[in-house]
């Protein structure tokens, strides 16, 4: 090649060791043999690196005539890369499909397929999605972390009252919790931390679960599993679990209808609990839609509804590199923060473009990005959480309208603060920043 080569990003790191998702041990050594022959092992090792050294949780590649173009999750942002040419994005790609058992030649269908890695002593899980587009192929690969990062609901970014109220609705019996994220936003880690909240050792909880979508293991939560070749159907289950009178029942998914109306026969004449978790961008949201899709048990489901946990993702400012500003009246006025009960409130360092990192003189004096974030001025995430515990009139209201906006306005007379509320007092903290805010509650 006549032009010199430039260093890559997916050359700067540690590249990944693989681990095929592979029961025979064998198998899975010479699949790892044959594939280490093929010139897209060290791109695919590194890239994967790099990604895992910017904390990305996706990886996005899209494959053109010119180009693999890549983009990278990093605390629910996407960030453009440099791309890769064609040549060196396809030698990655097929060793990707190669070690996640997928056929490498198909470029259009769609494939899915899994795959162990480990950096650093970390294990990932790496799930990659392929699929053709007109333009080309368009390829998602998702990392996970073996390891759920948070284990405290105070971790998360909970205050310690709103703690001690879900541990209370959690342990109180006679009633409903229900937990919501919006899709995407960590739903299940809320789920598993509030779980971890509840008092499970002295209690029996008993979890209901589809057998193809087994739950990540909690301790002392028995899994019971229902479809597939359970022979059982989710009533079925329910019924058999039933007989050992459990104090908790938990659905990770929203229940058939005569499940439900059993649990909550268990719930009314027993004083026992649901726990049951469900997709919705908001409290009320999730509230309004458990009723509306049971209509013959709205009644009884209001009357026993304890608590709705609600929670959305925002990204934490870097502590090392957020700058403080001082409000101005208006603008407290606005955020609804009394005059003098703060002093700053911080925003992120985001670094000028090359160009304009100048001195006075107009020469270039290039900024070294913080260490901590690279620049992105916010590093990791943290939690915003509403707890919506109903009271009489916004039961009343329940059963007669499904409109979110009226029933926020009869939750707000309730003194329920929602989630908005919430995230203020998060960049009151300065834990985060308002444009965070308007990023995360703009995107429906
Ligand atoms: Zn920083």
């Amino acid at each position: 090649m006549a032009q010199q080569e430039e260093i890559q990003l997916w050359q700067t790191v540690e590249p990944v060791e693989f681990t095929p998702r592979i029961d025979d041990a064998m198998e899975a050594q010479s699949l790892l043999i044959s594939t280490r022959q093929g010139p897209g092992y060290a791109i695919a090792g590194g890239q994967l690196g790099h990604a895992i050294f910017s904390r990305a949780t996706h990886v996005l590649m899209d494959f053109s005539q010119q180009a693999c173009a890549l983009r990278y999750q990093v605390d629910g942002n996407w960030e453009q890369l440099p791309p890769l040419d064609r040549e060196t994005g396809d030698a990655m790609l097929y060793t990707l499909k190669q070690l996640c058992q997928l056929n490498p030649a198909d470029r259009r269908s769609a494939q899915t397929g899994k795959l162990g890695l480990k950096v650093a002593k970390e294990k990932y899980g790496l799930t990659l999605q392929s699929q053709g587009v007109q333009t080309g192929e368009r390829v998602l690969a998702r990392i996970e972390a073996e390891k759920v990062p948070f284990e405290k609901l105070p971790d998360l970014g909970m205050r310690d009252k709103m703690v001690a109220t879900l541990k209370d609705k959690l342990n109180e019996g006679g009633n409903i919790v229900l937990v919501t994220a919006p899709k995407g936003d960590g739903l299940t880690t809320t789920w598993i931390t509030a779980m971890n909240a509840a008092d499970r050792f002295i209690r029996d909880f008993q979890s209901l679960e589809r057998q193809d979508l087994p739950e990540p293991e909690i301790i002392n939560v028995n899994p019971n599993f229902f479809g597939g070749d359970t022979e059982l159907t989710q009533f079925e289950l329910a019924k058999k679990i039933l007989l050992k009178e459990p104090d908790v029942l938990m659905f990770p998914e929203l229940p058939d209808n005569e499940t439900f109306e059993l649990a909550l026969e268990h719930v009314g004449k027993h004083q026992k609990q649901i726990y049951i978790r469900c997709v919705a961008d908001s409290a009320i949201e999730g509230l309004a839609q458990v009723i509306s899709q049971y209509p013959s048990l709205a009644k009884e489901i209001v009357k026993h509804m304890g608590a709705i946990l609600s929670q959305r993702l925002v990204r934490r400012l870097c502590d090392n590199c957020k700058l403080g500003y001082e409000p101005t009246p208006q603008m407290l006025k606005q955020l609804g923060i009394p005059a003098g009960r703060v002093g700053l409130l911080y925003q992120p360092f985001i670094p000028p473009p090359p160009e304009q990192q100048v001195d006075e003189n107009g020469r270039p004096a290039p900024i070294t990005p913080c260490h901590i974030c690279g620049g992105r001025g916010y590093f990791g995430r943290i939690a915003v959480f509403d707890l919506l515990t109903p009271g009489d009139q916004l039961k009343a209201a329940l059963l007669k309208t499904r409109d979110i906006n009226q029933l926020t306005q009869v939750a707000r007379s309730e003194g329920q603060r929602g989630i908005q509320a919430e995230a203020i007092l998060a960049v009151v903290r300065g834990l985060t920043s308002l444009d965070e805010l308007k990023r995360v509650f703009a995107k429906k």
